[in-house]
């Protein structure tokens, strides 16, 4: 059986093999496999080393200090330890909370958590575009704000926020910024040192290195500080305890620091990949591209299409392995809330695909989904044509 072309890059990367490479060196007794945190031999001596290289990859890609990233299972987790975090350590100041309506959910069901405890939060409604304005963020703060939450791009559409021009709003107020950097790392500069974020969300996973871990950058100056949501033996300076991963953060940091290397090169191959697309897409009629036209990364393309069924065009295409909305609400038929959220037609929300590429997509991928996609779509609206 021929295996469908991978065109699913924003719900998950395969690991790169050097990042594989390395991490392998982690496990068994011949590598790296102590506890790092064991200070009586050499065995977590080295452990200690490896990680705290990793955490420098980490550190050197966003412009940061080490010190300043916490490690975590995942963005998830990363979300809920800044939101629910901050918001308990900060509580005495405000119980308000700023965020959007198109966030990922780990960022909404942390919001939504809060609520239930008493605090109050604005889930602001982006432009057609997917994005919010510093004026409207600006708007939005109240005496009793205390933190907001945007993401940098979004999973589905693919926007990406100025981020400068929001945390120049969030600094002059005087509130914390949490940003979920999950889909941008490694696709847009992000510059920790000349940017006003507080809280900033990484996963491993979306770069080209292993699922299951993340880290939180926590910002040093001005200090932030956050109620630990794990407790434990007080590892992370005590904001999120459990035994560290070697092999995982190994594979995290090896994926940061290789995606700094190649994020040049990659994004003009993504950019030329995405115009092939929709180029080519072009010949069809009767579609329409979700999310900002140039303020976005490349590797997202969320498709519509008129006069055809969203389920019928996904069974259809059973060569591509791509989602419809975003793979965490897969599970449910509903169209997307990100796609209502931005105010598409339901009948270009129910048939949207989110085809994404990344680091081992070829024109020849690409070639072979948009013959699918326009053959299926004519197939469909043939079948569907009423006479
Ligand atoms: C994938 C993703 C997450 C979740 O990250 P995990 O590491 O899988 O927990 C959070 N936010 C965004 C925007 C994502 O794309």
């Amino acid at each position: 059986m021929q295996l469908p072309v991978y065109l699913d890059y924003a719900a998950t990367t395969p690991v790169d093999p050097l990042v594989a490479k390395r991490m392998s060196e982690c496990l068994s007794l011949g590598g790296v496999f102590a506890n790092p945190a064991s200070r009586s031999h050499i065995y977590g001596w080295q452990a200690e080393q490896e990680v705290e290289t990793a955490r420098r990859h980490v550190a050197d890609l966003l412009s940061c200090d080490p010190r300043e990233i916490v490690w975590t299972s995942g963005a998830t987790e990363a979300d809920n330890l800044a939101i629910k975090g901050a918001a308990e350590f900060y509580s005495n100041r405000g119980r308000h909370i700023v965020t959007s309506c198109i966030e990922h959910k780990a960022v909404l069901d942390s919001c939504r958590h809060l609520e239930s405890r008493g605090f109050d939060v604005s889930y602001l409604r982006p432009d057609a575009d997917g994005l919010i304005s510093a004026e409207q963020l600006n708007r939005a703060i109240r005496s009793d704000t205390i933190l907001v939450s945007l993401m940098h791009v979004n999973n589905e559409i693919g926007s990406a926020h100025d981020l400068h021009s929001l945390g120049a709003v969030t600094r002059d107020r005087g509130v914390l910024f949490h940003v979920d950097a999950a889909q941008s790392v490694g696709k847009l500069p992000i510059d920790l040192s000349a940017t006003n974020i507080d809280l900033m969300s990484l996963s491993a996973h979306k770069v080209y290195g292993p699922k299951g871990v993340g880290a939180l950058f926590v910002r040093r100056e001005p200090r932030v500080d956050l109620v630990a949501q794990m407790h434990g033996g007080g590892h992370e300076r005590g904001m999120r305890s459990g035994t560290l991963p070697t092999h995982q953060l190994v594979g995290m940091g090896e994926a940061f620091r290789l995606v700094g290397e190649l994020i040049g090169e990659e994004t003009a191959r993504l950019t030329e990949l995405r115009s092939l697309f929709l180029d080519s897409l072009a010949a069809l009629p009767g579609w329409q591209l979700h999310g900002h036209k140039t303020q976005c990364v490349p590797g997202i393309m969320n498709v519509g299409f008129s006069g055809v069924d969203g389920e019928s065009l996904l069974m259809s295409l059973r060569q591509l392995a791509v989602s419809s909305g975003s793979a965490c609400m897969s599970a449910t038929l509903e169209p997307s809330y990100v796609l209502r959220g931005i105010g598409v037609s339901d009948e270009f929300a129910q048939s949207a695909l989110r085809v994404s590429i990344g680091r081992f997509t070829t024109r020849a991928d690409i070639e072979t989904a948009v013959i699918a996609i326009i053959n299926n779509v004519r197939q469909l609206r043939k079948l569907t044509a009423v006479f």
